[in-house]
C-alpha cells in the first residue's frame, strides 16, 4: 500500500511502477505498511 506525500491519500491501486497520485495527481507516494494490528496493546 502507498501514501500520497502530497495530500496523505491511501492508495490501494498500483499499476506496476506508473503510480500516481489519483486525488491530486503527485507522483511523490510512500511507501507504508499495512495495517496488520498484531502486537499492538493499548490497555
Ligand atoms: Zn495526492
Amino acid at each position: 500500500m502507498y501514501a500520497c506525500v502530497e495530500c496523505g491519500k491511501e492508495i490501494k491501486k498500483i499499476e506496476h511502477k506508473f503510480v500516481r497520485c489519483p486525488y491530486c495527481g503527485s507522483r511523490r507516494l510512500a511507501k507504508i505498511r499495512p495495517p496488520v494490528a498484531r502486537e499492538v496493546s493499548t490497555d
